[in-house]
């Protein structure tokens, strides 16, 4: 089943650990139609600017979250949010033009390394009502994930 002209569903449902470990990590109707904004909203888009799209992780149930230490309220757990990297592309570039261009809710520039172009990888969310566009990094300190705006450029980062 295709969500729009370059992803499936089977891409933005994808989980080794949900086969692993037995979990059911199917979206009912409603989370497949909020997959399918996502998709044509910002993943196409993407794909359509810098080429093919590795999607890292896009739906999780609730059981699946509770089994890799993600939170619950996670808009993965919505059918709301993405994680995913374009190949060969500088992850903050793609988080610049997400900026720039999309109505995205909230991305996040996840353990991006200033200098290091294929580290972390970029986290967004598409919510039709009312999006935030809220731009963040997540980076490690004391072994806890700490968050911070993005204010100007990723790719200004240091
Ligand atoms: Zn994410």
């Amino acid at each position: 089943m295709n969500l729009s002209r370059n992803f499936t569903l089977q891409e933005l449902i994808k989980s080794d650990t949900a086969v692993r470990l037995g979990v059911d990590n199917n979206p009912n109707a409603n989370q497949i139609e909020k997959l399918k904004l996502l998709c044509e909203n910002i993943l196409q888009p993407v794909r359509d600017h810098f080429g093919p799209v590795m999607i890292t992780s896009g739906f999780r149930t609730p059981e699946l979250c509770l089994k890799i230490d993600s939170s619950i309220t996670s808009q993965h757990c919505k059918a709301e949010a993405v994680d995913f990297e374009c190949m060969g592309k500088d992850n903050a570039e793609v988080a610049d033009w997400i900026y720039k261009n999309l109505d995205f809710d909230q991305m996040i520039l996840e353990f991006y390394v200033p200098g290091e172009p294929n580290s972390g990888w970029v986290h967004c969310s598409y919510v039709s009502e009312k999006p935030r566009k809220q731009f963040l990094r997540a980076f490690k300190e004391d072994g806890k994930t700490k968050y911070k705006p993005i204010i100007g450029k990723a790719v200004d980062l240091v």
